[in-house]
């Protein structure tokens, strides 16, 4: 439980102890009050009539209240006298009869505010722990814009759109415009995913609403679910709006089968925002923008048409995008002549955004605490080796070696990608560090090559192979860099063999799939002889196509320099840019007396 509810707890002692005081003190000076009249008994209230004491007379029931000439007054009970009225007629006093009424009984009056009072209190407080904590920050008040996020090219371009739907979303549905009603945006913590869902509202000048999706998840059953009702609530009164949902996977995570209490009230949740995302119509002018950094764990029934079913990729910066960010974040900075922010762009591979503002931020204090007017060179160093510190510890930051041998890696694969006859072309080659890996070629997605002819197969264990070939080739040793590659080549080469029929030895011929890395995978329906010939098999498709990769790479290895020290200077090369740069190495490698064609 956390703190916050112990302050509600002790709040509510007070106001429960203040309020049964009252009661009682009220209850107290009723009894006071009642107790004013003094007691007399029947025969002097019948002398003080006769007497004309008396001008007035009240009877309830079996009550009689009495005023005397004089003030004060007397109270009795009434004995079954008949005689009664027609004495009081008689000494023409005046009086008045009415039936027995319930008395107010203060105390269990009392007794019963004591208990509905708090009880009225709890669920005050059970409707404000629902009502969403949303903070609503005015489109006017959204100043941020694109020219804020720098670097996030390919995002912008992407949230474009957005922010055209949402300055006038009537004109986009009139148009037949399918409504980007969720978008999600998918990157590591600090790379300004938050900042571009605030961008976008600024740029359309719409209100923006934002929320945590670990703040959904609290304690009571069914206040994450009314919170969102009611953020939606919110932002539809609101519209044209954008709800930006920060950790969606604590909300969103795939809800699982047998739950404990916990994921119960995460479904429910979750089930709410499902709901709520459905209840949208064209017109409806809200956008929701969640943003996490782990997609893979996201209930796919979040990723469905008409929910989040547009992904946008808010990848670390590259080298570019670093000074972009550094420019952005210098820009209110006094700068000295001697700053060089490429030069801090090189030195800080791996930083987030987050990262760089930080740096800028040091730099401007230790600048500040020296007493200097302008921010130097040497803060800004400075300030780098202090966020390096933390940078280093929680994601892996590439010391100079490491990057080279990166870029050597990376570099092995689009080469042969380029190389080899019936590969898939490289989208893109980038050495900026991504989670737990150092780089990363992007070519061909995996469902597709359940369709892939054989000599496709072997070029794509080529290209798998290229990256550790031309690690060793260079340095001479290998790294555990290439451990996925190899797992993935050989996987390739296990299926062609034992279920795709393509191996020369064994001929078309399926094996029973045999998979020992989950004990299960039906039975096996080969013989311990067959299964080692399987294994001869798969291991001469891997080293063959290892071997030739190698002499591939020998061959140009021109090339291959090319291409890693643009690797190192910019960090991320698309298509075109490896076009550019190959194409000419290639023809110039033709000439070259000691080429040797493959
Ligand atoms: P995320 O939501 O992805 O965790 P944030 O949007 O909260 O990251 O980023 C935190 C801060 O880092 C921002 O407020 C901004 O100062 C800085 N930042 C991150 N990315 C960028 C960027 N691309 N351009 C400028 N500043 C950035
Ligand atoms: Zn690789």
């Amino acid at each position: 439980m956390s703190v916050s509810w112990y302050v509600r707890l002790f709040k509510f002692l007070i106001v429960f102890a203040v309020v049964g005081g009252i009661a009682g003190g009220v209850y107290l000076w009723r009894n006071h009050a009642d107790a004013a009249p003094s007691r007399i008994s029947y025969t002097a209230f019948v002398d003080k009539v006769s007497a004309g004491e008396i001008v007035r007379v009240r009877l309830e029931g079996d009550s009689i209240t009495a005023e005397a000439k004089g003030g004060g007054s007397f109270q009795l009970y009434r004995p079954s006298d008949a005689d009664l009225s027609k004495l009081l007629l008689d000494r023409h006093v005046e009086f008045t009869s009415t039936p027995a009424e319930a008395k107010i009984r203060w105390f269990e009056l009392g007794f019963i505010l004591v208990l509905l009072v708090p009880l009225v209190f709890i669920m005050k407080r059970m409707a404000v722990f629902g009502r969403s904590k949303a903070k609503r920050i005015d489109g006017a008040r959204t100043n941020t814009l694109f020219t804020d996020v720098a670097g996030a090219e390919e995002a912008k371009g992407e949230l474009m759109e957005t922010v055209d739907f949402l300055k006038d979303p009537f004109r986009f549905s009139r148009l037949g415009g399918k409504m980007p009603t969720g978008v999600l945006l998918v990157g590591p913590p600090g790379t300004g995913k938050t900042l571009l869902a605030r961008a976008v509202a600024g740029e359309a000048g719409v209100p923006f609403f934002s929320m945590s999706g670990s703040e959904f998840v609290e304690m009571y059953v069914g206040v994450g679910a009314s919170r969102v009702r009611d953020l939606f609530a919110q932002a539809k009164k609101a519209a044209p709006c954008i709800i930006f949902i920060d950790e969606l996977d604590a909300v969103g995570r795939r809800r699982d089968s047998g739950g404990n209490g916990a994921s119960d009230e995460r479904d429910q949740t979750l089930n709410q925002l499902l709901v709520e995302m459905d209840g949208f119509t064209v017109t409806s002018g809200i956008v929701v923008i969640a943003a996490t950094n782990r997609p893979e764990v996201l209930d796919p029934a979040l990723l469905r048409p008409g929910r989040f079913d547009r992904q946008v990729v808010v990848g670390s910066p590259d080298i570019k995008g670093r000074e972009e960010i550094l420019k952005v974040h210098a820009r209110n900075v006094p700068l000295a002549p001697d700053v060089d922010l490429h030069l801090v762009a090189r030195g800080t591979p791996g930083f987030s955004g987050a990262d760089l503002a930080n740096v800028v931020n040091e730099a401007a204090i230790l600048a500040a605490r020296a007493n200097k007017p302008l921010v130097e060179m040497t803060d800004l160093d400075m300030a780098r080796d202090k966020v390096m510190m933390g940078v280093e510890k929680k994601s892996m930051v590439l010391s100079e070696k490491s990057k080279l041998s990166t870029a050597y890696h990376e570099a092995g694969h689009v080469m042969v990608a380029r190389l080899v006859p019936g590969c898939d072309p490289v989208h893109k080659v980038s050495i900026v560090p991504r989670g737990r890996a150092l780089g990363v070629t992007v070519q061909i997605p995996e469902e597709d090559i359940h369709c892939y002819t054989k000599e496709m197969l072997v070029a794509h264990i080529k290209v798998l192979m290229g990256g550790r070939a031309a690690e060793e080739l260079v340095f001479s040793t290998t790294t555990t860099g290439a451990g996925n590659d190899l797992a993935r080549a050989t996987d390739v080469a296990r299926k062609m063999v034992s279920e795709w029929g393509m191996s020369e030895a064994f001929g078309p011929v399926a094996f029973g799939h045999q998979d020992p890395a989950s004990g299960e995978g039906g039975r096996k329906s080969f013989s311990d002889a067959t299964a080692v010939e399987i294994d001869t098999e798969i291991r001469s498709i891997v080293t063959g196509a290892y071997s030739e990769v190698r002499d591939l790479l020998l061959a140009h290895m021109d090339s291959l320099k090319l291409l890693v020290s643009e690797l190192l200077t910019h960090e991320t090369l698309g298509s075109s840019e490896i076009d550019e740069l190959l194409q000419p190495a290639f023809a110039l490698e033709a000439q070259s007396p000691h080429y040797a064609k493959p």
